[in-house]
């Protein structure tokens, strides 16, 4: 029994969901990919769901377009150089508005939703989903790398309070979706799917000269520049890998990746008596942000549906490692564990963030990251606050020999 499943089944959540008029969301990252679909779903729906808070970074245009039309509780722009932009904007309504870094943090416990959707990118969404946590509140998870980063402490924190963490990650939500009803029965494995990202086959000599335009586009999901730059290397897989580790409490040896270039299995549960049980669809996010809005109802949509007749061939293939050499350097940190995927995640934000800016090429990527690795000296067992001095010292060695 893996004991996610098993907080979401054995607490009062089910039937707290079932007596909610309306879910009250909470969008950390509401501006982003997935912010920006869960707002659509939460439009097409508002009998169902209404949005309390929502968060941005730097886009304020964009969070007091929402807010107007959303008309939330409270808004927090990260960027405190933003917030008298926005409290001006908002002047004629009733919403709070607040800014800086802190206040993600200090908006998170404060108890006004029923629901964290944790859409922001990288680590930056690790303190914020605590706090909800600590205060007892679910969270569909869409922010990979808070499991990467300290998976452990969030997990145990959150099976401590009690709180259902549900996955958004298409992949993790699969996954989940393929467990309900299963928890009585072991996982023989787990095999997460990969599109193989828009340079599936390449070798080395051409990646080297590979550019950030084309790296961008991805060739089945409209995702953030960050996600969409890792499944091009295939870090995506690996950071998944870690992530599925410890939403389904799995050993490394149970979890297998997949080369599936039509993204419609989008994982597969393989059971002890070999059964495999698969979810499919098109490759749409507002799919699994509806599920893990939704949870555990399933509600009526307009999203395009699979078609058979339409994509009738389904292949399959194993990733190459050799080339795509961050999603071995992701392996090795998820067989050491530690500290290591901290340290691994901190530096591809940095070697992401180089690229993006157009300041080392697609392969210089994965140099960064395994120098960062083999350099922060590893411990077995950190604290939270290790995690933090972990990633912060990994930022600074990558950043040095890039010379950012
Ligand atoms: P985007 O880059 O599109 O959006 C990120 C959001 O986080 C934006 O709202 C952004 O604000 C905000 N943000 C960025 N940096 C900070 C910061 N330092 N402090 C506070 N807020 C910040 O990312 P995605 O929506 O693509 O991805 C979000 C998360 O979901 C990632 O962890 C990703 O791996 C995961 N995910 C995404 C999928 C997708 O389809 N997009 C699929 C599966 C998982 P602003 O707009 O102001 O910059």
């Amino acid at each position: 029994m893996f004991y996610n499943q098993t907080v979401v089944h054995r607490t009062s959540y089910l039937s707290m969901l079932e007596q909610q008029q309306t879910r009250r969301i909470a969008i950390f990252g509401s501006t982003g990919s997935i912010g920006t679909q869960a707002l659509e779903v939460i439009a097409a729906n508002t009998d169902k769901f209404s949005a309390e808070i929502l968060t941005a970074h730097t886009n304020e245009e964009l969070l007091i377009e929402q807010a107007l039309k959303f008309n939330p509780n409270m808004v927090v722009i990260a960027d405190e150089k933003k917030y008298l932009k926005v409290k001006d904007a908002l002047s004629s309504t009733a919403i709070k508005v607040f800014a800086g870094e802190k206040a993600l943090e200090e908006v998170a416990a404060i108890d006004c939703y029923d629901l964290m959707l944790a859409a922001i990118v990288g680590y930056a969404g690790l303190r914020p989903t605590l706090q909800a946590i600590g205060i007892g509140k679910p969270i569909a998870l869409a922010n990979k790398e808070t499991l990467v980063v300290a998976g452990d402490i969030v997990m145990r924190k959150a099976v401590e309070s009690r709180v259902p963490v549900i996955p958004v990650d298409s992949e993790h939500s699969a996954i989940f979706q393929c467990l309900v009803g299963e928890t009585r029965n072991k996982i023989e494995k787990i095999i997460l799917t990969a599109s193989g990202g828009p340079f599936l086959g390449r070798k080395p000599n051409y990646l080297v000269n590979v550019k950030r335009e084309h790296a961008l586009q991805h060739p089945n999901w409209s995702m953030g520049a960050k996600i969409t730059i890792d499944s091009a290397t295939l870090m995506n897989k690996g950071l998944e890998m870690i992530e599925a580790k410890w939403l389904f409490n799995l050993r490394p040896e149970q979890i297998r990746v997949l080369i599936h270039p039509q993204s419609i299995i989008h994982s597969m549960v393989q059971f002890e008596d070999g059964s495999i049980k698969a979810q499919m669809g098109l490759p749409d996010m507002r799919l699994p942000i509806q599920y893990s809005l939704a949870f555990p109802r399933r509600i009526p949509n307009q999203f395009p549906r699979y078609d058979f007749k339409k994509i009738n061939t389904l292949t399959f293939e194993e990733p190459d490692i050799r080339t795509f050499r961050n999603l071995a350097l992701a392996i090795e940190a998820l067989n050491r564990g530690g500290n290591l995927p901290s340290v691994m995640n901190a530096a591809n934000e940095i070697a992401v963030y180089a690229f993006l800016r157009n300041r080392i090429n697609f392969l210089d990527m994965t140099d960064v990251v395994e120098k960062t690795m083999q350099k922060i000296s590893f411990i077995e067992k950190p604290t939270l606050e290790e995690y933090f001095s972990s990633d912060g010292e990994a930022r600074t060695f990558a950043a040095d020999l890039i010379q950012l």
